[in-house]
């Protein structure tokens, strides 16, 4: 038997949580976004030379992290701390299309998520997924552009995870900090999971400045199989996995750091 995810239509039957007013992602309305003033500034470090998994759950590829000596804190979320649990990525069918977010209705080519869990409240990653502040996701809009040399280290290793399922460990030290562009400016919002069950527990912090990936790299992405290799020629291919917009509705939308 061969399943492959649902795609956004569905979801509201099977996650009612998903038909909710804070729901990701959204279009950000640059002029509708208010300034933050002298806020204490983001903060994060990351360990670099710890054993990660490179898996295919069937709608994206994900970087599982232990979480070891990460931290990220400051900003939106205060004195807590939280922890990166994993990151991930959303493309498109084309170039020009597949961030999730939209800027002033401006798509970009893919986006990265670093997902983080609060520390200081909660006790697993399990248990802050469900709370209001459980979560906060770095967003990193990706554009084309020259080669992105850290993220090459999992992009050589897609065609290892071909199928949902799959998983390789990557023993190559990586950084995660290298992942984000160089201006911390960011829009910050409360919102969702993207993917069911689309549960409204992250702080969202979008950088402002889009980092460049090539083409290449966007296209060995599109080579993965939404199903198992047992499913044969029925393995679509990856395509796409972006959820569309929904409304901001009467959220704030913050802005930190000037343009
Ligand atoms: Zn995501």
């Amino acid at each position: 038997m061969c399943s492959v995810i649902d795609w956004p239509e569905t979801w509201t039957e099977k996650f009612p949580e998903a038909r909710g007013a804070r729901q990701s992602p959204v279009d950000i309305d640059t002029t509708a976004a208010s300034s933050s003033g002298s806020a204490p500034p983001l903060e994060w470090r990351y360990s670099v030379n710890h054993t990660r998994s490179v898996v295919n759950p069937g709608y994206c590829w994900r970087v599982d992290e232990n979480g070891y000596d990460s931290e990220l804190r400051g900003g939106p979320l205060g004195t807590d701390v939280y922890k990166l649990q994993q990151w991930h990525c959303h493309w498109g069918a084309v170039d020009g299309q597949g961030s999730e977010h939209t800027v002033d209705g401006r798509s970009f080519s893919g986006e990265l998520h670093l997902v983080h869990w609060n520390t200081s409240k909660y006790n697993s990653f399990t248990e802050a997924a469900g709370q209001y502040d459980g979560l906060a996701v770095l967003g990193v809009l990706l554009m084309v552009g020259k080669k992105h040399t850290e993220l090459e280290k999992v992009v050589r290793l897609l065609p290892f995870i071909r199928h949902k399922g799959d998983k390789v460990t990557m023993s190559d030290p990586l950084d995660p900090a290298r992942l984000l562009p160089a201006r911390a400016a960011y829009w910050t919002y409360p919102g969702s999971l993207t993917t069911p069950p689309c549960t409204e527990s992250v702080t969202w912090i979008l950088f402002k400045e889009p980092v460049e990936v090539s083409a290449e790299q966007l296209a060995l992405m599109r080579k993965l199989r939404c199903g198992e290799a047992s499913c044969g020629e029925e393995a679509m291919e990856l395509l796409h996995n972006s959820r569309p917009t929904l409304p901001l509705g009467n959220r704030e939308l913050r802005d930190y750091g000037g343009n």
